[in-house]
């Protein structure tokens, strides 16, 4: 139980990688929290969990005065999860509000996530954030620019914490889950837009793969890393973490 006596908090970790980083670190031995959009959401949440304690938290991550209470009671760890891909179009073809929404999502919430967990992490004088990356974080996708820009902005956020606080105990990182199985990948599978939605169902690595690797960030065996924006598929880090070998 490497991760006993830690608390974390995962955002939306209702569904998806979320809710399967939420089971790692619980089985890690944290004691976890998750913030989710509704009470249905929290509920289905827990059916899935089953007998591992995880305690939700109704508030959506971009309002900014119910996070303020849930982040009030302080974490060792925060995994920035919960993301949105939308829009999904050419830049002449979607709103401005639509992609307001999505940096104000991916970008800002996360943002104001990782300064109020801070403040108790350098009071403490330490912490982890894991912040959930993309290969977008790097290359501009065809209708994705939104979540492009607020991921290599997240990326850049990755950086600017280990530059101001890596001195103070905080452990900061990107990470890049690789293409999972999840609804996001549906919504994207159903855009027909660019090369990721077509890959087929059954080539999609299963959510419990980059959760494990999350919940390995969170040790002090991860401490090297400490910094960078990593990814799944890098072979060096599937072998520390103990994940099988890519073809
Ligand atoms: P899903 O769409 O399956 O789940 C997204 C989660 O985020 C849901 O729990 C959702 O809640 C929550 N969420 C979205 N907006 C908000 C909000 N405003 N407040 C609170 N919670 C919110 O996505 P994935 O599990 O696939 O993705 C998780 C993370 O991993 C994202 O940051 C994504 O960008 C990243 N990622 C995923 C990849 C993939 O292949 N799946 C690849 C690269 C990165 P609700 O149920 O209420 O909608």
């Amino acid at each position: 139980m490497t991760l006993s006596g830690k608390t974390a908090l995962v955002t939306g970790g209702n569904r998806g990688i979320g809710l399967a980083v939420v089971k790692a670190l619980a089985e890690a031995g944290a004691t976890v929290h998750f913030t989710a959009r509704s009470a249905a959401n929290i509920a289905a949440a827990r059916r899935e969990l089953g007998d591992l304690p995880a305690t939700g938290h109704h508030a959506d991550m971009t309002d900014s005065v119910a996070m303020t209470t849930v982040l009030e009671q302080g974490f060792d760890i925060l995994v920035n999860n919960a993301g949105i891909i939308g829009p999904i179009g050419r830049i002449l073809d979607v709103s401005p509000e639509d992609w307001a929404r999505n940096i104000q999502t991916n970008l800002i919430a996360a943002f104001h996530a990782t300064q109020l967990a801070l403040r108790h992490m350098v009071g403490q004088g330490g912490g982890t954030i894991v912040n959930l990356s993309s290969g977008a974080a790097h290359r501009p996708m065809e209708g994705w620019s939104a979540y492009c820009a607020g991921k290599a902005g997240l990326a850049m956020l990755t950086r600017s914490v280990h530059l101001e606080y890596a001195g103070h105990g905080i452990r900061v990182f990107g990470f890049a889950p690789g293409v999972v199985d999840t609804d996001m990948q549906r919504s994207i599978r159903a855009s027909g837009i660019n090369p990721v939605s077509q890959i087929p169902r059954e080539n999609l690595a299963p959510a419990d793969e980059p959760a494990r690797a999350i919940a390995w960030l969170c040790t002090p065996a991860a401490d090297a890393l400490a910094g960078q924006d990593l990814d799944v598929r890098n072979p060096d880090l599937r072998r520390m973490v103990g994940l099988r070998a890519l073809e």
